[in-house]
């Protein structure tokens, strides 16, 4: 099961194509400047150097061209080399790059805050904030749930994703490689179980009611409700495994904040901005967050990074107590308007949940063959599947799977608490037939590690 089936390079498919090892020879050597310069801690999926990309491949330095499961996690929404992405980010370069929105403004910022607060669900009046990463974004959402409240307590869930800064550490729940040895973290972070319907002995349903009587319970008599500022939840979880919530479990939580005053922040870093086939993944539970973070294909491709939410909440922090020096770059802002145009005027929101469609056809057919593939889960342009065996996750299947992907022109990636599930993060303008012949290659690579 552990035997990586190679098949020698020079595969040409129509979109993959493979003429050299992979990494080839160029990559090797630039990998070994790499190595002698950049700090060994920076991860790498695969070392093959890119030198150009668009909405369906990487190329790179050897002639190799890779189909883009990974979209450079969830940020390539609207695809690389977007043309309104580019001309508009070309012209704001000459423009200007930077003033400091905190010394003299810009229209982009401001038309960004609008965008945000037009698309975010809910009819309220919504202010915008902008920064540079998804990190800071959580951060300060958090900031302002302090704020806001009067209160510290900040609860999570498990398997949660939140980033790599001191307090985003300590919401993020998987140890190594996030947290290992960088302690003492942020304190007042409570974490509460998820309602994960993979693996639960019951139904989604009694699955949802079940996790949200251990949540109640345990948010009541271990922290106190009324010490909670905010409950920070991922619409669908990324880094901890693509897990969608049971059906209702996000309603039961929104509940549970309105009775107690808790402010509800949707972590929409990875899930957002159009990734599921709508602006917001909240939106297939029919819930209204209080407080969204967005980040990761916010700009485009650019840097950008936003906390958009209630105008009463956003307004309750003192002057200047929220800021950044590059928080909303004009450049970054000028890439977010442009790719806000390209999802609506390209139709982007289709065009995921036709991925998805795709996707979910192909992979119940490698299921069929293969039940390794334990559970097929996800939204829109976020899909992912479970990799497991009688004996619990199978995470060396599916390091096998990727390799092999990888030798034969798909960029996939393995994500989750145990590391045993593929996840695609696709641009949402890739065309169908490109992600047919990259799931082409999936399938053949589950025949070959069989
Ligand atoms: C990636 C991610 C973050 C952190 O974003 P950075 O830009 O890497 O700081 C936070 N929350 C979620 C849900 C994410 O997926």
């Amino acid at each position: 099961m552990n035997t990586i089936a190679t098949q020698a390079p020079h595969s040409v498919r129509r979109y993959a194509k493979v003429v050299t090892e992979i990494p080839g020879p160029k990559s090797k050597a630039l990998a070994e400047r790499r190595s002698n310069a950049v700090s060994d801690s920076v991860p790498v999926t695969l070392a093959t150097f890119i030198e150009k990309a668009d909405s369906n491949v990487l190329h790179d330095v050897d002639g190799n061209s890779l189909i883009d499961f990974a979209g450079g996690i969830g940020v390539s929404n609207v695809g690389n080399g977007n043309a309104r992405v580019v001309e508009r980010v070309q012209e704001q370069v000459e423009d200007f790059a930077h003033v400091c929105f905190a010394i003299t403004p810009y229209e982009e910022y401001v038309q960004v805050c609008e965008l945000l607060n037009e698309h975010a669900p809910g009819d309220h009046a919504k202010k915008s904030a902008l920064w540079n990463s998804g990190a800071e974004a959580v951060e300060n959402a958090v900031k302002v749930a302090r704020s806001y409240t009067g209160r510290s307590a900040v609860v999570v869930f498990r398997n949660a994703f939140h980033g790599r800064t001191n307090l985003t550490m300590a919401m993020t729940a998987k140890n190594m490689p996030y947290k290992e040895g960088f302690g003492p973290f942020a304190s007042d972070v409570y974490r509460v179980p998820m309602a994960n319907p993979f693996g639960f002995a019951g139904t989604p349903e009694e699955c949802a009611e079940a996790t949200l009587r251990e949540v109640r319970t345990m948010i009541d008599k271990e922290i106190g409700a009324s010490n909670v500022a905010c409950i920070v939840m991922e619409p669908i979880q990324g880094e901890g495994g693509f897990i969608v919530p049971a059906p209702n479990f996000a309603k039961g939580i929104r509940d549970y904040c309105t009775e107690n005053g808790i402010v509800f922040i949707a972590d929409e870093v990875q899930s957002g901005f159009g990734r599921t086939g709508t602006w917001f993944a909240i939106e297939h539970e029919g819930v209204v967050p209080d407080i969204i973070t967005t980040a990761k294909a916010l700009g485009g491709g650019l840097p950008l990074a936003a906390v958009t939410g209630r105008a009463e909440m956003m307004d309750s922090v003192h002057v200047g107590g929220l800021g950044s020096t590059f928080g909303g770059n004009p450049v970054s802002c000028v890439g977010s308007i442009a790719a806000f145009e390209s999802v609506e005027r390209d139709g982007l929101l289709e065009k995921a949940k036709n991925l998805e469609a795709i996707f979910r056809r192909r992979l119940e057919q490698i299921q069929q063959r293969h039940s390794v593939v334990a559970d097929i889960r996800g939204r829109g342009a976020m899909m992912a599947i479970e990799l497991a065996d009688d004996s619990g996750p199978d995470a060396a299947r599916a390091v096998a799977v990727q390799k092999w992907c990888h030798q034969n022109g798909a960029l996939a990636i393995v994500t989750g608490t145990f590391g045993n599930v593929i996840r695609f993060l696709p641009p949402l303008s890739m065309s169908p037939e490109v992600l047919e012949e990259g799931l082409d290659i999936l399938s053949e690579a589950f025949d070959a590690t069989a």
